[in-house]
């Protein structure tokens, strides 16, 4: 590995990752680690021909036969974005699964999301459950992330959509959960320091209990050792990423989408929560330098789906013009409740990081050095 001067601006010959991503390191050529990892570990174990359809095949046939005299064989979480769009419209079409669509509806929905949903569930015949997360207790939380400082402020949304999936399937003894979580659009992760793991209960309740000003009785809440632990070995519930198994890209997939269901594009990943919107293309970017769509445009052109040159043009502009940017300021204060000078105020404060709250960084860590052992997780993030 070639050392370099911490404060010296780089980035990947291949990629677009650079060093706005403090950990990244550079190799021979000045290729980056993420490009690395792609190719020694994700590359070699990733198959969407013919094996990795008969090794879907497989899994297929064990989800249906999970299902007993249940009328849904499993779940899919679905946000209206693209990925799990796409997954459902393959689980019912091409695999032939009874899905019960799973919603959570954490307050931020945009409308081309909630048109999305019902699009999809309408023509395919499906049913939809929506869970409300109650918003009082949502609120509270998300503004204690605000007053923490922290980049990952999306942590309360995310953690919702985990915790009450799991909790539904656990419920209803469903034994598998479909996710649109893929390596084709995901290959390269957030860096840890931009986005801690939203699943992280102790450093979301650290911060809760600094900030937060209502009790959560109603806000689901979930641990490492529960998902990662006792409900996949001891209930048994298992979360599968189809994606993975069958050739997916986002233009063929989006062209399907449109053209079957008129399905609603984004201008970005993630564009479908007006809270993701904002976050991502607004407050991590001018407040923390971290540009999400460094690591999207990374994975597509590792998938080949994007050239450098094309990624780097985009980059030159921000990811959302100034009009946008004010109106969605002045929407996400008033729906926090806060004045614009408030958030302005939250922009302006110290940046921190996870590292200044508690948190089960090591636990994590621990956990996916065995899971990369084991050969069941590729890539990940560091
Ligand atoms: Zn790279």
């Amino acid at each position: 590995m070639v050392m370099r001067n911490p404060l010296a601006y780089q980035i990947c010959t291949n990629c677009v990752m650079d060093t706005t991503d403090s950990k990244i390191t550079f190799g021979a050529e000045g290729v980056c680690d993420h490009c690395l990892t792609f190719r020694r570990q994700i590359l070699p174990q990733w198959h969407t021909d013919e094996r990795g359809r008969r090794e879907l095949e497989k899994i297929v046939a064990k989800i249906r036969k999970s299902a007993g005299g249940r009328d849904f064989d499993c779940i899919i979480g679905m946000s209206g974005g693209i990925d799990s769009s796409y997954l459902t419209y393959i689980a019912k079409a091409e695999l032939g699964l009874r899905p019960l669509v799973f919603h959570v509806d954490a307050g931020w929905n945009s409308q081309e999301a909630v048109n999305n949903i019902e699009k999809l569930v309408d023509k395919l015949g499906l049913d939809l459950y929506t869970e409300v997360i109650d918003w009082e207790e949502m609120r509270d939380l998300q503004l204690a992330f605000f007053k923490s400082g922290v980049p990952h402020i999306d942590t309360p949304q995310d953690h919702a959509f985990f915790a009450t999936m799991y909790k539904f399937a656990e419920k209803h003894d469903i034994k598998y959960i479909l996710t649109g979580a893929n390596l084709s659009t995901e290959c390269v992760r957030n860096p840890l320091e931009w986005m801690y793991y939203q699943t992280d209960s102790i450093q979301m309740l650290d911060i809760h209990r600094q900030f937060g000003t209502v009790p959560l009785t109603k806000f689901p809440v979930t641990s490492i050792l529960r998902h990662k632990i006792y409900l996949p070995y001891v209930k048994r519930i298992r979360v599968v990423r189809p994606l993975n198994y069958v050739p997916y890209t986002k233009e063929t997939a989006i062209r399907l989408l449109v053209e079957r269901f008129g399905w609603q594009p984004y201008p970005q990943k993630h564009f479908e929560s007006r809270f993701t919107r904002f976050y991502e293309g607004y407050w991590l970017y001018k407040k923390f330098g971290y540009d999400t769509r460094r690591v999207q445009y990374s994975s597509l052109i590792l998938t080949r789906q994007m050239t450098r040159a094309e990624a780097l043009e985009k980059l030159k502009s921000p990811p959302l013009d100034e009009e946008t940017i004010r109106q969605e300021f002045e929407y996400v204060a008033t729906k926090l409740g806060i004045s614009v000078a408030q958030l302005e105020e939250y922009m302006r404060a110290p940046n921190r990081t996870y590292r200044d709250y508690k948190s089960q960084e090591n636990v994590y860590a621990l956990g996916a050095a065995v899971m990369r052992l084991l050969g069941l997780e590729l890539g990940g993030k560091r």
